[in-house]
């Protein structure tokens, strides 16, 4: 699926499932801008010639300097994934505010932050895709981790409403929920967790950023006219 020409923007590409969908779609061939906070490897992606920006999604300035940016370099902006989350586990009874905001400012406020910023010139063009990753927590919650199941549940409700919101001027909002990607986020668990889930996995393993990227890939590719608005999962069959 070519993706030449088309103006493309990865929140949190610095590394992980971010990175993987950065990197389809370079070598598709579309003209990637990359964000993320870490510069040092930010600047590997400018080695490869793509322009890094970078922005904290929660911070609205920064977002805002980030599409001024792109489309001062550009003047267009087709496709926005964001990708950008963290996570804050805890039970409730312990979890602190800190916890619950910093997950909810940049799951769910970053998001509409970077929406925010990139509707405008795609209202403008009639044109534009939107990819927001959510999770299968979001859909089916999990123990410790009420802030990050609410976050990824808002992401499926904002990006349902704004995909009736902006449907009449052909830009289509979906979301992709990955269920257990290896990545730095679940390094965390031990290999005992590790094995635990991949049994609840009917395809018997975990995913990869690869498998991610393939399914934003086609979302975002002109392949996709007439699916907007989905929550799609992207978890080997464990929500069935
Ligand atoms: P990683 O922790 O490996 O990567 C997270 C990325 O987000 C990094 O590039 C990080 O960059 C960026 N990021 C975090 N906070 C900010 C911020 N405030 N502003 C800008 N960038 C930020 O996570 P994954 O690759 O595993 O996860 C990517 C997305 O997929 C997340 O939204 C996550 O919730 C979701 N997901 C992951 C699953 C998994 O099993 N791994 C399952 C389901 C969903 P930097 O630190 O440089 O800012």
């Amino acid at each position: 699926m070519n993706m030449f020409g088309k103006v493309t923007l990865v929140t949190g590409a610095t590394r992980g499932i971010g990175k993987a969908i950065a990197q389809r779609l370079h070598e598709s061939g579309a003209t990637v801008v990359v964000t993320g906070r870490n510069p040092q490897l930010l600047a590997g992606w400018t080695n490869l010639g793509v322009l890094a920006i970078p922005a904290d999604v929660t911070n609205v300035t920064e977002v805002q300097a980030l599409v001024a940016k792109v489309m001062a370099e550009y003047g267009r902006l087709d496709v926005v994934v964001n990708n950008a989350g963290i996570t804050k586990d805890g039970l409730l009874m312990r979890m602190s505010d800190m916890d619950w905001q910093m997950v909810l400012e940049t799951n769910l406020t970053g998001m509409f932050n970077v929406c925010r910023e990139v509707i405008r010139p795609m209202l403008k063009q009639k044109e534009g895709k939107i990819v927001n990753i959510s999770s299968v927590i979001g859909v089916i919650g999990n123990p410790g981790q009420t802030n990050y199941a609410a976050s990824k549940a808002g992401v499926i409700g904002f990006s349902k409403a704004l995909a009736k919101e902006v449907a009449s001027r052909n830009i289509l909002v979906n979301v992709v929920a990955p269920g257990y990607i290896a990545t730095e986020m679940t390094q965390a668990l031990t290999e005992e967790q590790r094995a635990d889930i991949v049994k609840l996995i009917p395809l018997q393993r975990t995913g990869t950023g690869e498998d991610v990227a393939s399914l934003v890939h086609f979302l975002v590719s002109d392949q996709n006219k007439y699916i907007t608005g989905q929550t799609i999962h992207c978890d080997g069959g464990l929500v069935i």
